[in-house]
C-alpha cells in the first residue's frame, strides 16, 4: 500500500481533494437545511438573554428570548415585577419588541402597583388592536400590536383619568427607547 517514503504528491491529491469535496458538500447541505428551516419557522428562536436591539427603523426583526416568544407569539403573561420596564420612569416611548412599532409613550405610563407596565392609552389608537379576552369574559380585552399581531397584554376599565383605562402590558413585549423630551 502506501509504504513508500516519497510517494508522488499527486497520488495523495485525489484523497485530499475528495475530502475537501465531502466537507464542502456537507457544509452546503447543512447551510441549505438551515435555510429551509429558516423559511419554515420564520424569525430565529433563541433561549439566550434578550439582545433585542432598539428598533428605531422598525424594520429589523430582533432575536427574541423564549419569554418574549411566549408572550408575543403565544399570548403568555410574564411574572409580575419581572420586567425592569415596570419601574421605568424616564421620558421616551415603548416599542413592540417584535416589530419595533411604537405602541405606548412614557407620558401615558403610570404606576398601577400590579408589577406590570401600565398606560392609560396607546401611543396612537391605530398602534394597537383590542379583542375580547375569552378567558376573562368582559373583564378585559386582549391588546395586540396592530402592525405585527404580537400579543402585548390586556386592557381593563379600572384605570385612572383621563381615560379610565388600564393597559396592563407585558414589559418583555416592549423595548423602551429613551428620548430627550
Ligand atoms: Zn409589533
Amino acid at each position: 500500500m502506501e509504504t513508500r517514503a516519497e510517494p508522488q504528491s499527486d497520488r495523495r491529491n485525489p484523497h485530499q481533494t475528495r475530502r475537501r469535496l465531502l466537507a464542502a458538500a456537507g457544509l452546503t447541505g447543512f447551510g441549505a437545511l438551515l435555510t429551509l428551516t429558516g423559511w419554515r419557522t420564520g424569525p430565529p428562536r433563541t433561549a439566550g438573554p434578550s439582545t433585542a436591539a432598539p428598533l428605531a427603523d422598525g424594520h429589523r426583526r430582533p432575536r427574541l428570548t423564549q419569554t418574549q416568544l411566549a408572550i408575543l407569539r403565544d399570548g403568555a403573561t410574564e411574572e409580575p415585577f419581572s420586567s425592569p420596564l415596570a419601574y421605568e420612569e424616564r421620558v421616551g416611548h415603548y416599542d413592540c419588541a417584535r416589530c419595533g412599532s411604537t405602541v405606548y409613550r412614557a407620558a401615558d405610563k403610570y404606576d398601577s402597583g400590579t408589577g406590570w407596565p401600565a398606560f392609560v392609552q396607546p401611543a396612537d389608537p391605530e398602534a394597537i388592536r383590542r379583542s375580547p379576552e375569552p378567558k376573562l369574559e368582559d373583564v378585559s380585552q386582549q391588546v395586540t400590536c396592530a402592525r405585527c399581531g404580537g400579543h402585548l397584554g390586556r386592557v381593563y376599565d379600572d384605570g385612572p383619568p383621563p381615560t379610565g383605562r388600564r393597559h396592563c402590558i407585558n414589559g418583555h413585549a416592549l423595548v423602551f427607547i429613551a428620548t430627550d423630551a
